[in-house]
């Protein structure tokens, strides 16, 4: 059941935006430390400083609740501020021309189509409708609303993709000369990426990863509380009925590249719910279960009966639930640091992702390594639809594109080896990748989505620093029931060679009724350590074009600009680290995990070096190579290697290592 207490948000440490300011807030603001340095102008607030207006009475009148990507009525401290008002219209606006290619996609417009049906049926339940418009400029449609029905004060919670941002700016513009008041809440990240402070010097070559980041949320407080549900709306004046469409009219489930009818049918079946009481009892059952206790060990596994990782994460992505929401019920299990951290910091990677999309606004599609613009990938559109459609001849790589298909989802490490199989095997661009994902994700999300494909197409902030093999499922598949489920043409394959059918001798092969290249694709690619070298060289070759340029530094790492202008190295696999010469850059002294192998981590191997856990854990990093009193129990290298860095160790003389885990 949801939480249905007497509303009160003077508790809560709300960040509220309030336009025009005339009237005395009621919340407190969550103030920038007044240390703030300059920021450039992507950091500068979404809304203009309020120009003298006549006061209004914050709570008279008629309120405007405009739903986007928080589709819950719990939580949701814009609805709980607009349920002051004695009348509320509350209105969603379908406008995906505005966003471009990067509107939701097929696979996440049927979970929309859900979300909208389940909130209207919650909003009803508390005595309001949900008014249902289709535009081309949502700002017009809702400034032309709030003139039709005299709306006196409009209440949002902010989204953090920067060409939204400023549309809502623009739209608070419209509206402040319509003499509409606005107020606008965050709901959607733990930390606004306007809040968190991380300067280039400061974090010693690792700005935009997530220790520093982590360190910088820290200092800004826990974050807030959840906020009760309202225990009622107001009704919705008689001028707003008939004002809106049919669900069915926004054509939600025809959109899309591949958004036909029986994947829909697929995906509807493949959740238990998309209503928020479904989000908070799955929250619930994970968090108060075995499941988040076993996180840490068994998240890798994508062969067990129940998944062992969340499956939240499109609860999240269309406001169902909030981080909030997961955060504090996490907190409230007593459960130690240890035990829960590799989990929670999954929280921390969202909002990293946002940090990051506010920094490089072009992300979704532009190397944040500029220079990898010139990477000569291949152009070879067969191979990236056999990737695709699942039929690459890999049985993991084509389990879990028939699973994203069928279900619009797959767990971290499935993602990250059907992305390194696109990247570092076939040479595809992880744009196409990225593309793809946009697409069948239901919890697609271009923030998250860039990052992680940017860092697998070794342009983003940080680079995959190990390879995941995609014909060994040792770790993520040690029964065989993962690619036994999505790919039942192996179902009779023996254990052995499940995931290298090509090993198999004919007559096994007979035996279990599969004749490769028949019902069975060949593998699209014959020798993988050929392929992997020359995707290796294919990088190489676009960095020597830059050897000799800023863009290398002189231990070979990569050099990016940052938004305020400065420039901070990125951690760059040893194996493409080059002198300015364009020759291999000798190692530097290593503290990182991999400090006894010359070339990238392996992982996911049967003879695999290094402490990777069997699920693909935390890589614990040796004592020994710590300064003393800077090894904590628990803690991963990375973090350690932050600790000590924060203590006054030299970047320079370290090497930088790899944030990113499977
Ligand atoms: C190539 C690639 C593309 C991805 N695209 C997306 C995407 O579009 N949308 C998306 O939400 N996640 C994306 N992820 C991150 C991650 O795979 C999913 O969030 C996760 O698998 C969702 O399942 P879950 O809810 O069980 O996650 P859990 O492991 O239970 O994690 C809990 C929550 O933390 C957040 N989270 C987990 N991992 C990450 C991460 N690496 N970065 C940021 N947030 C994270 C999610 O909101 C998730 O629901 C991508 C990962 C890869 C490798």
């Amino acid at each position: 059941m949801l939480p249905t207490s007497t509303p009160s948000i003077l508790q809560h440490n709300l960040r509220r935006e309030t336009l025009p300011t005339s009237t005395p807030s009621m919340l407190q603001n969550h103030q920038q430390p007044e240390s703030s340095p300059k920021r450039p102008s992507i950091w500068q607030r979404r809304v203009p400083s309020a120009p003298a207006v006549q006061a209004v009475d914050s709570k008279s009148g008629l309120a405007l609740m405009w739903f986007r990507t928080d589709l819950r009525t719990h939580d949701n401290p814009a609805l709980l501020a607009a349920a002051r008002h004695p009348e509320l219209v509350s209105l969603y606006t379908w406008a995906p021309e505005p966003e471009g290619e990067a509107a939701p996609g097929g696979a996440a417009q049927i979970w929309l189509n859900e979300a909208l049906s389940a909130l209207s049926r919650s909003l009803e339940s508390l005595g309001s409708n949900l008014v249902l418009r289709r535009a081309h400029d949502p700002a017009q449609e809702v400034a032309n609303i709030c003139q039709d029905w005299g709306v006196q004060t409009v209440y949002f919670c902010r989204r953090y993709e920067p060409w939204l941002a400023k549309a809502d700016k623009i739209l608070t513009e419209t509206l402040m000369r319509q003499g509409v008041r606005v107020e606008s809440f965050p709901g959607y990240l733990l930390y606004e990426p306007d809040l968190v402070q991380m300067d280039a010097k400061g974090s010693k070559g690792h700005w935009g990863t997530l220790m520093p980041f982590l360190s910088s949320c820290r200092k800004l407080g826990e974050p807030r509380r959840p906020l009760p549900r309202p225990t009622s709306l107001p009704p919705s004046p008689p001028s707003s009925v008939g004002g809106s469409l049919q669900l069915v009219d926004l054509d939600l489930t025809a959109h899309g590249q591949g958004a036909l009818t029986d994947r829909g049918t697929s995906i509807l079946q493949a959740w238990p719910g998309f209503d928020e009481e479904t989000a908070l009892a799955e929250m619930r059952t994970f968090v108060g279960g075995s499941r988040l206790r076993n996180y840490e060990e068994q998240r890798g596994r994508a062969d067990l009966p129940e998944n062992p990782n969340s499956k939240l994460s499109a609860y999240l992505r269309w406001g169902q639930l909030s981080p909030q929401d997961i955060y504090w019920e996490v907190k409230k299990t007593g459960l130690s640091e240890e035990v829960v951290q590799t989990f929670e910091r999954r929280l921390f990677w969202r909002d990293l992702a946002y940090f990051q999309l506010n920094a490089f606004p072009e992300m979704r599609e532009k190397p944040i390594r500029t220079h990898y613009a010139k990477m000569a990938w291949s152009q070879d559109g067969q191979m990236l639809s056999k990737w695709q459609q699942g039929q690459t001849g890999y049985p993991l790589v084509d389990a879990t594109m028939r699973e994203l298909w069928s279900t619009g989802w797959s767990q971290q490490n499935m993602r990250m080896l059907a992305a390194s199989f696109l990247t570092e095997f076939c040479n595809i661009d992880w744009v196409q990748g990225a593309r793809w994902y946009e697409d069948n994700l239901v919890d697609a999300d271009i923030a998250v989505n860039s990052m992680m494909w940017q860092n697998a197409g070794r342009s983003g902030i940080d680079q995959l620093n190990f390879v995941i093999s995609p014909d060994n499922g040792q770790s993520q598949d040690p029964s065989g029931d993962y690619v036994r489920r999505w790919v039942p043409e192996l179902t009779d394959l023996p254990d052995k060679f499940l995931h290298r059918p090509w090993e198999a001798p004919p007559e096994v092969l007979s035996a279990a009724g599969l004749q490769l290249g028949s019902n069975y694709p060949e593998r699209c690619i014959e020798n993988l350590s050929e392929a992997r070298a020359a995707c290796t060289a294919a990088t190489l070759e676009m960095r020597r074009l830059v050897a000799d340029t800023q863009w290398n530094d002189k231990d070979g790492y990569d050099i990016i600009v940052l938004p305020d202008g400065h420039v901070s190295k990125v951690f760059t696999r040893k194996d493409l680290r080059l002198t300015k010469d364009g020759k291999p850059a000798p190692a530097t002294r290593s503290i990182s995990a991999d400090s006894d192998r010359g070339g990238s981590r392996r992982w996911g191997n049967a003879g695999r070096r290094g402490q990777k856990d069997q699920a693909g854990g935390t890589t614990k990093l040796p004592r020994h190579a710590l300064p003393e009193g800077t090894s904590q129990p628990g803690c991963s290298a990375k973090e350690q290697l932050w600790t000590m860095l924060k203590q006054g160790g030299s970047a320079n003389a370290i090497d930088l290592d790899s944030d990113s885990e499977v």
